[in-house]
C-alpha cells in the first residue's frame, strides 16, 4: 500500500534514539535545549520551545496569549481539527473565515470576522503554502490582536525572503513532528518566537505552571523549593524523543529536495490533463509540499478516484472537511453554509502521496494511475 504520507528514518536515527535510552536523562535532560536551540537556529527565530505535540502547541500558544473564556480566535475551515479546538480548551470560541482557492485563509474575510471578543488570529499554512502573513500581521496589528500561525504543514517554507518560524510576521509559530509531517519525533511539536515574555510563559505553562528559577520564587522555603505560579500542563518532549528530532531535523534540507522533486514531477504529469486542477505557485514564497493536493470536478470523480487508486494499492487522504462540519462543532450550533467557499474546495480536493521515501517507480504507479483514471 502507497499512503499520502509516512516517516523516514536512517540508522543514524536509530543510533541517536539508542544513545538517549543509555543516557542519565530520559525526560528533562540535555537533548530537549538541544533540539530546540538547533530548532531556533534553524529557522531563525530567538526562541522555540519543545512540546509533546503540535495541538498541545496550540494550546499553550493560546494560553500564552492571554486567551480566555469568552473570548474568540479565527481559524480557517480547512485544516485540523486541533488549529479550533484549541481555542475551546480555553473556553474560547472560535470563528471559522473562508478560505482562497488554494485552501488559504483570505485576510478581508479574517477582518470581516473580527469582532469586540476577538483576541487572537491563527492562520493555517495549509498544505505547506504560506499564507497571506503581512496582510494578516497587518490587521491584526490594527486590531492589537496576536497570530498563531499554525506551521505544521510548513516546515522549510518561505514567504518574502523570511522563513516560515522565524516569526517575522506572526507572534508565535507552532509545528508538529507527527510521522507525516516534515520531520517526526513519533509524537512532538514546538512553538516558536521572538518574544523573551512569551517564551518563558510557555515554558512554565509547560511544565504544570511549576518554577524552580531562583529570580522568580520566594527564598523563605529552602534550597529545594518550586513553586507553582499558575495551573499548567505536563506538555514536556523527552530526551528520547528530542534526540530523533535533533538527528531528523539535519535531514530538512534532504527532505524538502525531495519534496519539491515529487512535487515538480506531479506537476508536469498533470499539467496537461483538464481534469485536474494543481497548485499554480505564487511569486516570493516557497510551497514546503506537506500534501500535493489536486482538485477534480466534483465530489462523485473524486469518490470514484479515491477508489479506484486505492482498488491499486493507492491510499489517498482528503485533507480537510471543514472543522465547523464536524458533528461535535454542529452540537455547539455551527452551521452548514458558514464558508461556502470551504465546502466547495471540500468536495473537490484530494492529496496524493507525497513523502521523501517515496520512490520513483511509486510515483510513476500513481501518476499513470491517475491519468489513466480520466
Ligand atoms: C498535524 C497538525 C496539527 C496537530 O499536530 P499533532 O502533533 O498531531 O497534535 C495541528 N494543525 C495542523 C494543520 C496539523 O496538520
Amino acid at each position: 500500500m502507497i499512503p499520502y504520507g509516512k516517516q523516514f528514518l536512517d540508522n543514524l536515527d536509530i543510533k541517536a534514539v539508542v544513545d538517549a535510552l543509555k543516557s542519565d536523562f530520559l525526560t528533562t535532560g540535555p537533548r530537549v535545549k538541544e533540539f530546540e536551540d538547533a530548532f531556533a537556529a534553524n529557522i531563525g527565530s530567538k526562541y522555540a520551545v519543545a512540546v509533546s505535540n503540535g495541538t498541545a502547541a496550540l494550546h499553550l500558544a493560546c494560553l500564552a496569549s492571554g486567551l480566555k473564556a469568552g473570548e474568540k480566535s479565527i481559524t480557517s475551515p480547512i485544516t485540523f481539527a486541533a488549529s479550533a479546538n484549541c481555542a475551546l480548551y480555553c473556553g474560547a470560541k472560535p470563528a471559522f473565515a473562508d478560505i482562497d482557492e488554494d485552501g488559504l485563509i483570505d485576510p478581508q474575510l479574517v477582518k470581516k470576522a473580527i469582532s469586540k471578543k476577538t483576541k487572537v488570529i491563527i492562520p493555517v499554512d495549509y498544505s505547506g503554502i504560506p499564507c497571506e502573513l503581512d496582510a494578516i500581521r497587518e490587521i491584526a496589528d490594527e486590531k492589537g490582536l496576536t497570530v498563531i500561525e499554525d506551521a505544521a504543514h510548513a516546515l522549510g517554507a518561505k514567504y518574502k525572503k523570511t522563513v516560515i518560524g522565524d516569526c517575522t510576521y506572526s507572534d508565535m509559530t507552532i509545528f508538529s513532528f507527527h510521522p507525516v509531517k516534515h520531520i517526526t519525533t513519533g509524537e512532538g511539536g514546538m512553538v516558536t518566537t521572538n518574544s523573551k515574555e512569551l517564551c518563558e510563559r510557555l515554558r512554565l505553562i509547560r511544565s504544570h505552571g511549576i518554577t524552580k528559577d531562583p529570580k522568580k520564587i520566594s527564598d523563605k522555603e529552602g534550597p529545594w523549593h518550586q513553586e507553582m505560579q499558575e495551573l499548567g500542563f505536563n506538555y514536556r518532549l523527552t530526551d528520547i524523543q528530542c534526540a530523533l528530532g535533533i538527528s531528523q531535523l539535519k535531514k530538512l534540507p534532504s527532505f524538502m529536495k525531495k519534496r519539491l522533486a515529487i512535487a515538480k514531477r506531479y506537476d508536469e504529469a498533470f499539467k496537461g490533463n483538464e481534469n485536474i486542477a494543481i497548485y499554480e505557485g505564487a511569486k516570493d514564497l516557497l510551497n514546503a509540499y506537506h500534501l500535493y493536493v489536486i482538485k477534480v470536478k466534483d465530489s462523485t470523480t473524486r469518490l470514484r478516484l479515491f477508489n479506484a487508486l486505492k482498488s491499486k494499492g493507492i491510499l489517498c487522504q482528503v485533507h480537510y472537511l471543514p472543522v465547523y462540519l464536524h458533528p461535535y462543532y454542529g452540537g455547539l450550533g455551527y452551521k452548514e453554509g458558514c464558508c461556502p467557499k470551504a465546502e466547495r474546495f471540500y468536495e473537490r480536493i484530494l492529496s496524493l502521496p507525497m513523502y521523501p521515501a517515496l520512490a520513483d517507480e511509486e510515483q510513476y504507479r500513481v501518476i499513470e494511475s491517475v491519468n489513466g483514471f480520466f
